[in-house]
């Protein structure tokens, strides 16, 4: 019986994986025969895609509600709130070491300078006037704390509050950045707190714990919804089991999708092909000796078996490029294949995804710099730390969706003076390094559930025990 749950589960990895690589083969062989950048062909293309993509997000709503509700209403809140308190720890502190691992890597490598000796000097690509205010990281703080009281719990699924400049009315361009990657002309623009489409998992989570807690703190009173949300959250695990057998099928197309929308890859490497390779080196030092090692020295487990066990995050995470349409795939591999209590997983992912983003940190950062050496603009030690102190904040301020890293850059780059529309820059490059960072960021929840799973174990175990001698005591 084992042996088939094993062999079932190798194949859906091997599946995943192979969905990447047929997706890019789809692509570009599609682009080949002249589908390549024609919007209705890449529509039908990647239709299949977007279906699963929603498919993720409708059991976003179900999912956290009922697994927070039902994992904290198990706890007692001084419990809850030690796991909360070692998983911040633990966010914080590896968001900041590959912040730092960043910033060694590009001050080493360099990659500004040599973009600038590239291609005659044209190797930076040219952009128009500025915006008058970027914003800031209060603005995005801001945001985030409003992202926590959302209105409306529905609402809270596909929409969420960001800080924008805004164009004034009547102005008929998409605001900052547009998709041709150039700028509108900024003057008369209004900053606004706007709501815009994108998960607002915080918000989930900050209501499904107040009505989590609430319930185990009434007892006997509480008792009939928490088997309501138990029972909820055993459908909706279920459900997710099922959508990930379309993983394969929908990750295809995605990056077939993807591998159409792509304009010119030659040119893309030849102008920012440093630049890729700095941030890629990072992201793969983090995630593969950095995270792991840590994990090591905590848990005494074999780091890399604990991250083969949740393939297929990180395989979907590539494919959506969105942490949080990603989240339930999570929280069922961390559950299902690397052991880890629920009351902890489901705790500590849906927060993970949306605050805890190592890749996008370090992407910040590097992207930061190496705009900053194109420009020959010098960087003291002064400057270096507030690129360190913005990029921790973008990253836990960017959303778990697409590209949300990119918009977050611009108060990094304004920590150290450097204009927004230098975004532009590295903008034709965004969308591969996004997927990339996305699943360092998903590595990284997975990692984080594990230690704190660990550090955890032993009151989890005297919880149960306490449970088991009051049952039978009554
Ligand atoms: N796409 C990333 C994520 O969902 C966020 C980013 O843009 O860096 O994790």
């Amino acid at each position: 019986d084992c042996c088939l749950g094993c062999m079932k589960d190798n194949l859906k990895v091997l599946l995943l994986i192979l969905a990447i690589f047929a997706g890019t083969a789809l692509g570009f062989g599609l682009r080949a025969q002249g589908f390549h950048l024609v919007p209705r062909k890449v529509m039908y293309v990647s239709f299949i895609g977007d279906v699963f993509l929603n498919m993720l997000k409708i059991v976003i709503l179900p999912l956290i509600v009922s697994s927070l509700v039902s994992g904290l209403a198990a706890l007692e809140s001084q419990t809850s709130g030690k796991i909360g308190a070692r998983a911040v720890i633990y966010y914080f502190t590896t968001t900041v070491m590959a912040v730092i691992l960043g910033i060694a890597l590009v001050e080493i490598i360099r990659p500004g300078d040599v973009g600038k000796r590239h291609a005659n000097g044209t190797a930076i690509p040219q952009v128009a006037s500025s915006p008058t205010e970027p914003t800031t990281t209060v603005d995005t703080f801001l945001d985030l704390i409003r992202n926590m009281f959302p209105p409306n719990l529905v609402e809270a699924t596909f929409k969420q509050h960001k800080t924008a400049l805004l164009p004034p009315k009547g102005f008929n361009s998409s605001w900052f950045p547009n998709d041709t990657g150039t700028l509108p002309d900024y003057s008369g623009f209004i900053i606004e707190s706007k709501k815009i489409d994108g998960i607002n998992i915080m918000g989930l989570v900050v209501f499904s714990i107040l009505f989590g807690i609430t319930i185990s703190r009434l007892g006997e009173k509480g008792k009939p919804l928490k088997l309501f949300f138990d029972s909820l959250n055993e459908v909706t695990m279920s459900i997710v089991g099922t959508i990930m057998w379309l993983a394969p099928l929908g990750i295809t197309f995605l990056v077939a999708g993807q591998v159409l929308k792509v304009e010119d890859f030659g040119a893309m490497l030849e102008q920012l092909g440093m630049y890729f390779g700095t941030v890629l080196l990072g992201l793969l030092l983090h995630a593969f000796i950095v995270l792991p090692a840590i994990f090591f020295a905590f848990t005494r487990h074999n780091p890399y078996t604990y991250i083969v066990g949740s393939m297929q995050a990180f395989a979907t995470g590539f494919a959506t490029s969105s942490s949080s349409a990603t989240l339930p795939i999570t929280i069922r591999c961390v559950e299902e294949k690397n052991g880890v209590d629920p009351r902890i997983s489901r705790f500590v992912l849906p927060v993970g995804s949306t605050i805890n983003m190592d890749g996008t940190a370090l992407y910040e950062a590097v992207a930061c710099l190496f705009i900053a050496q194109t420009q020959n603009v010098p960087m003291d030690f002064g400057k270096i730390v507030a690129v360190s102190v913005t990029a921790t904040a973008a990253a836990i301020g960017a959303a778990g969706v697409p590209q949300a890293g990119l918009v977050t850059m611009v108060m990094v780059l304004d920590a150290v003076g450097l204009d927004a529309k230098y975004v532009t820059m590295i903008l034709a490059i965004d969308w591969f390094l996004d997927r990339i960072r996305t699943t360092v960021n998903i590595l990284g929840d997975v990692i984080g559930c594990g230690i704190v799973q660990h550090l955890s174990k032993d009151f989890l175990a005297k919880m149960d025990e306490e449970q088991r001698l009051k049952r039978r005591a009554s």
